[in-house]
């Protein structure tokens, strides 16, 4: 992992582990990444629990399809709310389809969604005296209006375009451009870019 990468990695990883004292008492599914399906049965456990307010990193599996929630909060008996922390001070239309497609997840596991949040740094907000204040440090976004429509008008397209390119034999034959760098720098920048002077003037096969 490149130290640019690495950087924003923990940040994003010191701003979660923040915004989780925002929703308290609530139990960490601690299983990493790489020990995905053991983190969607204890997330199964968890979720029977109705004395646990909140799951942290929860993790589920639909269609294939593999996401570990930020912050699931329970709203009500049987439904949750959803939250998504980015460490950036604005939402962007990418943080969207990233929350879309955790309810699309979380829903199609059985688990109701009530209201889809992104939770961001604010702004504006300067900690003085050392002890943040998580309310004013952190905004919270509704955007689960946002993220239906996604679901509804773009998902399904999205994905089964998705899917097809996945179950291609060869790598479709693209040209490096902007695409390697927005919305996110490419993990396989350097493989694509090695011997490249300048990224627009080689074909890769993937
Ligand atoms: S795989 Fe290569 S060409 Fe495609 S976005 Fe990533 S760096 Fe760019």
């Amino acid at each position: 992992m490149s130290s640019e990468r690495q950087a924003i990695f923990d940040t994003g990883h010191a701003a979660g582990e923040l915004a989780r004292e925002r929703f308290p008492s609530g139990v960490l599914v601690e299983e990493a990444h790489f020990e995905h399906n053991q983190a969607v049965r204890k997330t199964e456990s968890l979720l029977t629990r109705t004395d646990i307010p909140a799951i942290y990193e929860a993790g589920f599996t639909f269609q294939g399809i593999r996401t570990r929630v930020d912050i699931l909060k329970r709203s009500g008996h049987s439904a949750f709310d959803l939250v998504e922390v980015k460490s950036t001070t604005r939402v962007k239309p990418e943080h969207i389809s990233d929350v879309a497609i955790q309810v699309y997840v979380v829903e199609g596991s059985g688990v109701l969604v009530n209201r889809a949040y992104l939770m961001h740094l604010n702004r504006g907000y300067s900690n003085q005296d050392g002890s943040p204040d998580l309310k004013q440090q952190f905004s919270l976004q509704d955007v689960t209006d946002a993220a239906r429509s996604f679901i509804a008008e773009r998902a399904a397209g999205e994905l089964a375009r998705m899917w097809a390119a996945l179950q291609q034999r060869d790598a479709p034959n693209i040209e490096t451009g902007s695409h390697c760098n927005i919305p996110y720098r490419c993990s396989f920048y350097g493989y694509c870019h090695q011997n490249s002077g300048s990224r627009s003037d080689r074909k890769i096969q993937h």
